[in-house]
């Protein structure tokens, strides 16, 4: 049964009101995460078995491919890596795989994991050059090695040694982001970028002029539960652009971008990673179905926990929120499922076995 778009409950609006209303400190954010869950919450629920699969909102492809392929029995880790394979494999996305945003030396660096509920293991690799389709080498890791993560030229040689073909992984749309990125960093710098190249044109140099980095984030999560109530889950990104190099996110990360656990349900993640690790997002999803939370709620309650913790100036907004995005996604062993993100504006996709579709997530403040 699909329940949809339950009105906000008066406390619901008290809360992202409030919220967006006053600026919010340290203690108001701690506060949140002891806040009471609201049982108001948007809530989308499928009680039954698989197959079904959700995906982040790039994902309805990834998803509605798993789910075929579960139909066709098979298992779920190979389905949703496939599924997700779709997405790694399309240059047009550029958080993901092939035409992935590259880091700042303009190499494209991929992460990617997957948990596999029945035996509770995991595989992943966080780093890897020149393979488009490091999902497919995180199960690897999972079935054919005893380790969780492989990194940098060691996952690329595995990936090798098991017959991966390496290309390159920068199309000329990502080069071109990077480069514009790159010429736009400093006017002081000696990069031009097209309205510097003419030097009877633009702005005198402003020396204290505060730059904007500009970077994206992206990455796609898909999850799975099969008609015999087994679960797996699968993220793989291109992480955040213009990273550091060797910089991983959450992505790879078992408990922060990516978890599953075959008695209660599967969690995942994207957005900016450094929230999710430090605050074992995925894990905590998981954990707060366990506790008897819906999947939405849950969703809803990690991303309160991340805004309280966002205790940095740096990255808080002038109202005290945080001024970036992350959004969560739910599968319950039950087949109920949920998305949430901290802004309006984020979605998720979901193949319940008869159609696919994209919902919003549930925000948890009201305006960005
Ligand atoms: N979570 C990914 C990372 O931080 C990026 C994203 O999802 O946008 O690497």
């Amino acid at each position: 049964m699909i329940r949809t778009n339950r009105a906000p409950s008066p406390s619901r609006r008290e809360f992202l009101a409030a919220a967006a209303a006053a600026p919010l400190g340290p203690a108001a954010l701690a506060a949140l995460a002891t806040a009471a869950p609201n049982p108001g919450m948007t809530v989308r629920t499928r009680v039954g078995t698989g197959p079904i699969s959700i995906a982040s909102g790039n994902g309805l492809r990834a998803c509605t491919r798993a789910v075929e392929l579960l139909k066709q029995g098979a298992d779920p880790a190979d389905a949703i890596v496939q599924g997700v394979a779709i997405i790694e494999n399309d240059p047009e996305d550029q958080s993901v795989g092939l035409g992935g945003l590259p880091n700042e030396e303009g190499v494209v660096q991929l992460d990617a994991s997957v948990m596999y509920g029945p035996t509770h293991k995991a595989g992943a690799v966080a780093a890897i050059e020149n393979i488009k389709n490091p999902a497919a080498v995180a199960l690897l890791v999972l079935r054919r090695t005893n380790h969780v993560l492989l990194v940098g030229a060691g996952a690329l040689k595995f990936a090798r040694l098991h017959g991966f073909q390496e290309e390159n992984l920068l199309t000329e749309k990502s080069r071109k982001a990077w480069l514009k990125w790159k010429e736009n960093l400093s006017p002081r710098d000696d990069w031009l970028d097209d309205e510097q190249r003419d030097p009877t044109v633009g702005k005198a140099a402003d020396p204290l002029a505060a730059v904007t980095p500009m970077h994206t984030t992206g990455t796609v999560h898909c999850s799975a539960l099969t008609a015999g109530g087994d679960l797996a889950s699968c993220t793989s990104t291109s992480g955040l652009s213009w990273k550091i190099p060797g910089r991983v996110g959450d992505s790879p990360i078992i408990g922060a971008g990516n978890y599953c656990d075959n008695a209660v349900g599967a969690g995942g993640c994207t957005g900016r990673g450094e929230s999710c690790i430090v605050n074992c997002a995925a894990f905590s999803i998981v954990s707060k179905m366990e506790s008897g939370m819906e999947p939405t709620d849950a969703c809803v309650a990690v991303a309160k926990r991340i805004a309280a913790h966002t205790l940095e100036i740096r990255r808080r907004a002038k109202d005290g929120r945080p001024d970036f995005d992350v959004s969560l996604y739910a599968l319950r062993k039950d087949g109920a499922y949920g998305g949430a993100c901290l802004f309006p504006g984020g979605t998720f996709a979901v193949h319940d076995g008869t159609a696919g579709r994209t919902l919003p997530c549930t925000p948890l403040f009201e305006k960005n």
